[in-house]
């Protein structure tokens, strides 16, 4: 019997679109690369093909992940059944319906099944995306970790940590599509991080043993989706009883985001005056995070699962081999403690940009919240230009920050979303491309104007129509 061909629509795309430009970019010397892309994942991988179709040659994607495939956080720390967002949203395909994942589904299990999905089951999406890098040739550098970016003239010098040692890479452009922890780091409640012994908690970021967890009773901290998840996982691995505390009185269920979906406001969000994005960013911030109701359904089918509204720990100890949480409402001890406590967006956090964090401008630096809309984490978001670039807090302390194109969740309050999430791609991956175009282009510009002022053989010479030139009305008497 013949095999399906499950790939026939993507290379038909391929076909149709016809081949990748040539690299427009002149090489310069001593630079290794026009683009470093740092992290494969979906965003990384999609950025990798942009580039490629914009003519931007010379780029490179690496990742620390130990190995391929699967890089991002689909097969580690991502938990739920189905991805979060609608199945029909534009992803990395890139306006190319072949390169879809309903287009790799429906060749896989048929149309109908994929009418049925009412969303896009995780592990699916990980196996298209390692798909779509294999399709379309995407090399990865796994194992390779941006430790440090030391800025140059016209370009930076990356330190890349592989295989136990460290090199030096050089690039003239930078995209931070490095995830949520790209963005700063695990967000971890001081009661916790600071009065419990590390073998008692983890963050939902981290490796969580949960087999370890059968027969326990455990504490999930927070309430939106990813501490849902691992709530739900800890029933499902057989935790004797899981008990999830929630700050608000009731859960979030507001999703605040959706209704400036539509095309105006989506694709012209940046363009907003400043304090109306940061009153979005607080409307976000006080209407919370809303865990998708199957998440929710997933936990509370178990019996055995328990919802503390109006909860935070406002304290924690350890006694034995127990953690104890204190909320307004009481005690409670168990046998560990899951942090689902969200992300920090702060670049004094991240290592690569140590040495220059304090010279970009964040929102904090840019703008004064009326005293009603004060929020200290918000104010430590990057206040970034119209490509995704930092920007400099003292103009011309740091020109080099306009190289770096942040492309993770610190993005969130200049442009509205949580900038990585599949619905920021139509939009932010051909507009950051599209930066990064024309800043490689008129960077270059003496050696553009030369090309385009170049000679150009004719496409044909006079004899080509002399026999139609009219030389009078002799000419036709002649004839
Ligand atoms: C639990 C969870 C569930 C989510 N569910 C959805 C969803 O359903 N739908 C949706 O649209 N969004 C979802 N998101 C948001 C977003 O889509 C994901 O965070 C997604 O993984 C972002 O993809 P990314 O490629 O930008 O980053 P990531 O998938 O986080 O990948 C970043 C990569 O960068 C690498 N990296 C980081 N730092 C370095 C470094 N210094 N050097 C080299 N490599 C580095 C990492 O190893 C990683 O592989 C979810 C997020 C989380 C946390």
């Amino acid at each position: 019997m013949p095999q399906p061909d499950f790939d026939s629509a993507a290379r038909d795309t391929l076909r149709l679109i016809g081949p990748d430009p040539q690299n427009w970019v002149p090489d310069r010397a001593g630079i290794d690369h026009n683009v470093v892309v740092v992290g494969g994942g979906h965003s990384g991988s999609t950025f990798a093909f942009a580039l490629r179709r914009a003519g931007i040659g010379k780029v490179t994607v690496i990742d620390a992940a130990k190995d391929g495939p699967s890089s991002g956080i689909w097969l580690t720390f991502a938990r739920m059944q189905k991805l979060r967002t609608p199945k029909s949203l534009a992803g990395p395909e890139l306006g190319l319906p072949g390169l879809s994942f309903q287009s790799w589904y429906e060749s896989r299990h048929g149309e109908a099944a994929y009418a049925e999905i009412d969303r896009i089951p995780r592990i699916d999406w990980a196996a298209y995306l390692d798909w779509y890098r294999s399709i379309l040739n995407i090399p990865i550098r796994y194992g390779t970790r941006l430790v440090r970016i030391d800025p140059a003239p016209d370009h930076l010098r990356l330190h890349l940590e592989h295989a136990g040692g460290v090199s030096i890479e050089r690039t003239r452009k930078l995209i931070l599509a490095n995830g949520f922890l790209g963005a700063g780091g695990p967000s971890i409640p001081d009661v916790i991080e600071r009065g419990l012994p590390r073998q008692l908690y983890a963050h939902t970021s981290q490796p969580i043993d949960f087999g370890a967890l059968r027969g326990k009773s455990v504490a999930v901290v927070g309430s939106a989706a990813s501490a849902f998840d691992a709530a739900a996982v800890a029933l499902e691995s057989g935790a004797s009883e899981v008990h999830l505390f929630a700050r608000r009185h009731e859960l979030a269920s507001l999703p605040v985001i959706r209704i400036r979906g539509y095309p105006g406001a989506y694709d012209n969000y940046g363009a907003l005056p400043d304090a109306i994005r940061w009153h979005q960013a607080i409307r976000f911030r006080q209407a919370g995070s809303t865990p998708p109701p199957d998440a929710i359904a997933r936990a509370v089918k178990h019996r055995n699962f328990h919802l503390h509204l109006a909860s935070p720990w406002t304290d924690a100890r350890a006694s034995g081999s127990q953690v104890v949480g204190v909320t307004p409402l009481g005690e409670f001890s168990f046998d560990f403690v899951i942090a689902g406590t969200g992300f920090t967006v702060d670049a004094r956090q991240r290592p690569e940009l140590g040495d220059f964090a304090d010279d970009i401008l964040l929102w904090r630096d840019r703008f004064t919240p009326p005293a009603d809309e004060q929020d200290d984490g918000l104010g430590n978001y990057p206040y970034l230009g119209g490509g995704h670039e930092y920007l400099e807090k003292q103009p011309g302390r740091a020109p080099f920050l306009k190289d770096i194109h942040v492309f993770n969740p610190a993005a969130f309050v200049s442009y509205g979303l949580p900038v990585g999430d599949v619905p920021s791609f139509r939009r932010d991956i051909p507009g950051v491309v599209s930066r990064i175009s024309r800043d490689l282009f008129l960077a270059d510009l003496p050696a553009h104007e030369t090309r385009i002022n170049g000679s150009v053989d004719p496409d044909f010479d006079g004899e080509f129509y002399a026999s139609s030139i009219w030389r009078g009305p002799h000419n036709v008497a002649a004839e």
